[in-house]
């Protein structure tokens, strides 16, 4: 038995690292725009281009000390991070006691909200076609389950909330506060989990998201008026959702 939970932790850093590796560089050319199909990988500092030794996932960036081999200036620690988790997601597919086992849907959704986590955070973008591949999945998910008209509803029906939401505080702080890509997100969550799943979702990301602008501008971070991706909020949300939901929801909603 514990061969197999060696096995399991192999195949796991063995799959994730290479989808680690993927994700990462989907996030940089995501992020300036460049084009997903250019073969090689370039330095963004120096423009040297990236050689085999360059791109072992996790090994790499330890044997490199966290550094470009040719300029030596620092990599972002997001490389490593990325590559970290996405064992982690794999090792919760392949793991027989994991509320995820085998669970293709569960597995593809995780590997693109962690791809979205980090566009967010680093250029407040949630590219489109990702956010795309997720409301694809969730309308698959509902056809198979048998509940896609309520569903579709129910996601309309947050669409236009949650625009409406948008509209009314643009229109108090006078700038785009609430981005198109959390809403197509947020719309994606509730096809792919239900209605419940996706207002928790919200509501978590807002007291997260709440929380952490009061202490960046209690600390003097940041002003009133700069913004702050709320992507990684949603994303974090629909983790504690989960759980979340099983306690607070009797509370919350008086359901
Ligand atoms: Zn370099």
């Amino acid at each position: 038995m514990i061969y197999d939970t060696y096995l399991i932790i192999i195949l796991s850093l063995i799959f994730g690292a290479c989808f680690g590796s993927f994700a990462n560089m989907l996030i940089y050319r995501l992020c300036c725009d460049q084009s997903l199909l250019r073969v090689r990988s370039l330095c963004p500092n120096c423009n040297n281009t990236l050689g085999l030794i360059d791109l072992i996932p996790i090994v790499s960036f330890l044997l490199l000390r966290g550094r470009c081999r040719c300029c030596k200036k620092p990599i972002l620690k997001r490389y490593l991070v990325v590559e970290l988790l996405t064992p982690i997601l794999f090792f919760l597919f392949l793991y027989p006691h994991s509320f995820m086992l085998l669970n293709l849907h569960y597995l593809l959704f995780g590997y693109i909200i962690l791809i979205l986590f980090f566009t967010d955070l680093e250029s407040y973008l949630l590219p489109l076609p990702l956010t795309s591949i997720l409301v694809g999945l969730g309308i698959a998910i509902s056809f198979l389950g048998d509940v896609l008209l309520s569903r579709l509803m129910v996601a309309l029906l947050f669409a236009s909330g949650l625009l409406a939401f948008r509209y009314i505080f643009n229109h108090i702080y006078k700038q785009d506060t609430f981005g198109l890509g959390d809403i197509i997100l947020l719309v994606a969550i509730s096809l792919n989990f239900g209605w419940q799943i996706c207002l928790s979702t919200f509501y978590c990301a807002v007291i997260l998201g709440g929380c952490y602008s009061v202490m960046l501008i209690a600390l003097k971070k940041r002003s009133r008026n700069d913004l702050i991706p709320f992507g990684p909020f949603i994303i974090i949300g629909i983790l504690c959702s989960f759980k979340f939901l099983e306690i607070a929801v009797p509370f919350l909603f008086l359901i």
